[in-house]
């Protein structure tokens, strides 16, 4: 199981895909990249391995930021249903995420009483929750926020708002996940392993954070909405 993730000038299919082939080590039954750009979002899925989505995902699609998803089934089979990424009712949202959430039956109890549930995982949840909570403050970060701070488990997410093609929303807690630093661009894996063609120069995210990577800027603050300075790292490892 693996995230990957890209905002810069250039089309991210390939960044995404030859990431998570990168990851395949780690394990996976299923698949999926989502793309933004100013004409949309758009989704590929699979079950199965990372050469099948390649083949799936539309060659003609060009975007400049996405993130992408192998996953290993914790909660639901391995289906294209249940591959990531999941989306929000409305289409809005989308997000991968590695890790468990533990309490995702009392987040669906508690907030998603009028939501239809479109798959069988843990991850959907989270999801549905950033939309409902959106709602309420009618601010993403805030919504992010809110919602990251009421799960329980481990998590490493990465959320696109379709309506801002310039910021990946990024958490974690217990699951791995790191931001890579580049020139005009920036990246987000669960191992940096997955973007060394990229990048060696990289940001440590620490649990309970919240991150908004852009194109030109990596912003982190807690989940109180303090400001964090870390300095990047070299990784010294072979691509
Ligand atoms: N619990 C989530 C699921 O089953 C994520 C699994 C993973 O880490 O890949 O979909």
């Amino acid at each position: 199981c693996g995230i990957v993730g890209y905002i810069g000038a250039n089309d991210t299919k390939d960044v995404l895909l030859n990431g998570l082939e990168k990851l395949e080590y780690r394990g996976y039954d299923s698949a999926g990249i989502a793309t933004l750009n100013p004409d949309g979002l758009h989704l590929f899925k699979v079950k199965g391995r990372i050469a099948a989505l390649r083949d799936k995902v539309d060659a003609t699609v060009q975007a400049t930021m996405g993130i992408g998803h192998t996953r290993w089934a914790t909660h639901g089979e391995p289906s294209e249903d249940n591959a990531h990424p999941h989306q929000s009712g409305s289409g809005r949202f989308t997000l991968v995420h590695n890790g468990v959430i533990e309490n995702y039956y009392e987040l669906r109890d508690q907030y998603l009483t009028d939501v239809t549930l479109v798959s069988e995982t843990d991850t959907e949840i989270v999801v549905q929750l950033i939309e409902v909570l959106y709602q309420e403050s009618n601010d993403v970060l805030t919504a992010f926020r809110q919602a990251m701070s009421l799960l329980k488990g481990s998590y490493a997410i990465a959320l696109l708002d379709a309506e801002d093609a310039d910021v990946i929303y990024v958490a974690k807690s217990k699951s791995p996940l790191l931001v890579g630093l580049g020139d005009g661009f920036n990246l987000v894996a669960s191992d940096a392993m997955a973007t060394l063609k990229e990048t060696d120069t990289y940001l440590e995210i620490e649990d309970k954070e919240v991150v908004l990577v852009r194109r030109n800027e990596v912003q982190i603050q807690k989940f109180d909405g303090t400001e964090v300075v870390r300095a990047p790292f070299k990784a010294e490892i072979d691509a």
